[in-house]
Order: structure tokens, then sequence, then C-alpha cells
């Protein structure tokens, strides 16, 4: 074909726009020599705090590890359930066994492709102390019919907001963004989420003082007072090179969140003159919520084969999730038998990410859409 590849998603065109203001950052950590936790992160957490209007944030080594810490910091233990979704990313649900509870997993919603929150209040139990809701591709969660019910029987309420930072949905007539809701939100700035630093960083965001305290000690292996252990904890801790980088990136990342809606629009509007009926499907935004896009995953038929002569003519796809969570091997021994989420196995057949980025212009996406008319219609 001779033309240039369309990638899911590529990172050097946004470094090119900040190039700059990264520099800058990371020659202020150079010159001061200070490289765990410090100012830089005190100040990037209070930054990202003040964005999210939430009142605390804590800066940890991963999105994977503001799961455990949270799921820590809540005293969740062996014994417990904790109810999540089949359809997300591994570390949504491995930090469940990982705190030594049972994960309990409930279908998902095949409009908004997130957990169903009917099938949440169906699946408390007992021993049910937390319920992990993830903002999957972009877009939030739907939580304000069961958090107060949650809250009343004293389960927290924790929110999965690695792919959706800067997202919002309104609440009683007011946004509400995402890490806001719940009892704990936790977010990853792995490269390529929304805000994405340039190695792993993650971050909690709690709304008690209590959490939060519990939360900073649990990042440095549970000492209050160097070498005076109340607990035992993790190393888990944002550096101070990855909190510079970020902070650069925060000031633009609702810009490049509007970018990312205009490319979705797009595709919106391609998809509908390009008449793929039955063929495809584009993903939907709920009412209420202000979508980010993180991923832009639509339902397709003939997957494999479309993948398969997408990648002939230079356009990168990705599959989020080819096997539900429910069915991982790894989880075999903890769920009860029989469990079935047919919506979410239903979604890990058909789905497939398009490219997406705050960048892809106009022309690529009508390369991949024409692309994809193709296929279907020769
Ligand atoms: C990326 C991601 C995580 C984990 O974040 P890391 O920083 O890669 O550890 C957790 N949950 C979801 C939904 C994710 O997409």
């Amino acid at each position: 074909m001779g033309e240039r590849v369309i990638p899911t998603f590529e990172l050097t065109r946004n470094y090119e726009r900040i190039r700059q203001e990264i520099h800058e950052g990371i020659e202020r950590v150079l010159e001061s020599q200070h490289f765990i936790l410090g100012k830089e992160v005190q100040d990037f957490e209070n930054e990202v705090a003040s964005y999210l209007e939430v009142p605390f944030a804590i800066g940890c080594a991963s999105g994977s590890d503001a799961l455990l810490l949270a799921l820590m910091g809540l005293g969740i233990r062996e014994g417990d359930e904790v109810i999540t979704t089949p359809f997300t990313f591994f570390a949504s649900a491995s930090c469940i066994v990982r705190s030594g509870a049972r994960p309990v997993f409930v279908d998902i919603d095949p409009r908004t492709y997130n957990m169903d929150p009917r099938q949440v209040i169906e699946a408390l139990t007992p021993k049910t102390k937390a319920v992990i809701a993830v903002h999957l591709f972009g877009q939030m969660c739907e939580l304000e019919e069961i958090a107060p019910q949650l809250k009343e029987r004293n389960i927290a309420l924790v929110e999965d907001c690695a792919q959706s930072f800067g997202a919002w949905r309104t609440l009683d007539g007011a946004p509400r963004r995402g890490g806001s809701i719940g009892d704990v939100g936790c977010f990853s700035f792995f490269p390529t989420k929304n805000l994405g630093c340039y190695g792993d960083g993650g971050m909690v965001t709690a709304a008690s003082e209590e959490l939060a305290k519990e939360i900073r000690l649990l990042r440095v292996h549970g000492a209050g007072q160097d070498y005076f252990h109340d607990k035992v904890g993790l190393n888990s801790r944002l550096d101070a090179l990855q909190a510079a980088i970020l902070r650069a990136r925060l000031p633009h990342v609702e810009e490049w969140n509007r970018e990312r809606r205009r490319v979705a629009e797009r595709y919106e509007e391609l998809f509908a003159q390009a008449e793929l009926g039955e063929n495809l499907q584009i993903p939907l935004e709920a009412e209420g919520n202000y979508h980010v896009y993180h991923q832009y995953v639509v339902r397709v038929k003939r997957r494999g084969a479309l993948q398969e002569f997408l990648k002939e003519r230079g356009v990168g796809t990705r599959i989020y999730y080819p096997r539900s969570l429910h069915k991982q091997r790894c989880f075999e021994e903890y769920l009860a038998s029989g469990v079935v989420c047919p919506e979410s196995e239903k979604l890990c057949e058909e789905c497939l990410a398009l490219p997406m980025f705050p960048e892809l212009t106009a022309e690529e996406q009508e390369r991949v859409v024409t692309s994809i008319r193709e296929f279907y219609r020769g």
C-alpha cells in the first residue's frame, strides 16, 4: 500500500507539543537532586486534588498499586468479598486477591460496557466489604443509585479511574468528576492513559482524612516515622521526576480530552455515512456523561477477519479485552462454580479498539473508516 501505518495509539506527536515544558520540569528535579516524594510530588498531589475537586490525593507507583493501597487502607482482608466487573483490565480484580479477599464478578450493561449497578445490589452478601466500579474506556459508571445503598450498609465504594482522568457525570444537576463519588478513587499514569507520565505512576484520592492518612502510611512501608512501622505496607511512591512530567502535562489534559471527544464525533459522522448496519456498533455515551474516550471501542461482526484486513491496510487495532476476567484461570479457585456473565463474554468476542489519541487527524480517521467500509461492503 505504501501508506503510513495508523497506530491505535502514539505518543511522539504529543511530546512534540509540550517538549519545552517537559524538559523544564525534568531539569527542575535534576537541579534539586530530590527524587523520592518531596515538594514536587506534594505540589502535583495538590494540583490533582484541586482539579478533581477531592479533598485528598496520594501519589503512588502505579494504578495497580493505587487499587491495592485503597483496599488495604479500607481494611479489606481474608474472608471479605469485593464486587467488580469482569470486563476490565486485570488489575481491577487482581488487587482483590492480593488483599486476601474474594472477587465477585457481576455482568456489564451492554450499552455502556460498564458494570451493571442493579446486579451489584443483587450480589451483596453479609461478607461484601467493597465494590470496585471501573469507569471503562473513559466513561463513568452510573453509580448514583447504588452509592447511597452501599453507604447505608457500610460497604466501601472504590472507583477505578485509570481510564477516565477528567471524565465527569452530572449528578443532582452538577458535574462530578470520576474519583469524587466513592470513598476512594484510583488513577494510573501509565504513558498511554489520558494523563500519562513517562514511566509508571499512580494516585489514590480519598474522601476522608482518616483514610488518606492510612494510605499515606501504607505507601511508605507503614512507617509513620522512619524505621518505626505501625503497619506492613508497600514501597509504592511516585517519583519526583514523574511528578514533574505530570505537572507539565496536567494543564493540558482538559484540551486533550476535548480533542479525543472531537475524534469520537468524527468517527460517529463517518460511520453514519458509511452505513454499515448491523456490522458495526459505535460506543454509546450515556446521558449525563462526559466521556473522555480513553479508547474508542466498537462492536463488530467477523472481528478476526476485519482485524486482519485492517492490518494489511496499515490500520492498527487492539482487542480490549479478549477474555472476561471470570474466565481467567488465575481466578478459578476463588469463584463460585457456574458464574456466568453473558454480556461480558459476548463483548469479548465483538469488541475492537480503533485508533484513538488527541492528535489523530481527520484524514487518518477517514482512512480507518473507508477501510472498514471496504471490508463489509467491498
Ligand atoms: C491501566 C489500568 C490499571 C492499572 O494501572 P497501572 O498503572 O498499569 O498499574 C488499572 N485499572 C484499569 C481499568 C486500567 O486501565
